[in-house]
């Protein structure tokens, strides 16, 4: 046995057996690892609230080799990020982005993903009530991006002709982005993308903001995210937190 000090922050926590908390963190140097946290629920002292949902601090890790469950020592938080659970649009946020997270990573460590996954939960833990569908759809084209899967947008995806930045064009998740007018004639299931929207996307990409967005096009552009993620990140799976935030955040503003 070996152990682990790392960063990491709290990505899904449930209950496990009268005491005790099964956590799956994201790690800065190991990647997702499945942690039991012995008498979590009720000694408060050993791991007080930072074996709560989207906690980030150091984390003390007993690893045994070749087993799925790790032991946690210790966790020592440095950000509880209680604002999240403070709004709807941010907790179903940031629910929406751990989803992705968890669903697109493994033990590896991804490079540059902890960053971005920590950034986009920092601007939803104190994003204003009208902006946290663009923080949420900002983290998480950041994180398509940082894992190799940004859309063309400035260049056609199949052609690769530069497109005019001013212009209406299609956009193709099979094709993987933005398409010319000769490739879009032939797209089947393309939607349509207005030069705002790819401007949009073009700034959530490099993560960067696009704030100003109204319902009608907020919810354009959660279809369009989920749709792209489904295409490239092979998830068959329901994403379940990802049809509660698209569904939800509306109605409750
Ligand atoms: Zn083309």
């Amino acid at each position: 046995m070996s152990a682990l000090v790392t960063e990491a922050i709290v990505l899904h926590a449930f209950d496990y057996l009268e005491t005790s908390r099964i956590i799956r963190l994201m790690t800065r140097d190991a990647g997702i690892q499945s942690v039991l946290a012995r008498g979590a629920r009720n000694s408060r002292k050993r791991f007080g609230n930072a074996v709560d949902l989207f906690a980030q601090g150091t984390a003390e890790i007993h690893v045994k080799p070749n087993r799925d469950l790790q032991s946690l020592a210790s966790f020592e938080v440095t950000r509880a990020r209680a604002g999240l659970a403070q709004d709807v649009g941010r907790f179903t946020g940031a629910s929406m982005i751990t989803e992705m997270t968890l669903r697109t990573s493994s033990d590896e460590p991804a490079p540059g993903l902890f960053d971005v996954v920590e950034l986009a939960l920092d601007r939803l833990a104190v994003a204003p009530g009208d902006e946290t569908i663009d923080a949420a759809l900002s983290g998480a084209w950041h994180i398509v991006a940082t894992l190799g899967f940004a859309p063309a947008l400035d260049v056609c995806a199949n052609c690769h002709a530069p497109l005019d930045p001013s212009a209406r064009v299609s956009f193709s998740h099979s094709a993987g982005g933005a398409l010319c007018p000769k490739c879009s004639t032939d797209a089947i299931g393309a939607r349509v993308l207005p030069p705002a929207a790819r401007n949009a996307l073009r700034e959530w990409i490099d993560g960067g903001r696009a704030p100003g967005l109204d319902p009608a096009e907020g919810k354009a552009h959660q279809r369009l995210l989920r749709e792209f993620f489904q295409e490239h990140m092979g998830t068959e799976r329901e994403l379940r937190a990802f049809r509660v935030w698209e569904q939800g955040t509306w109605t409750a503003a």
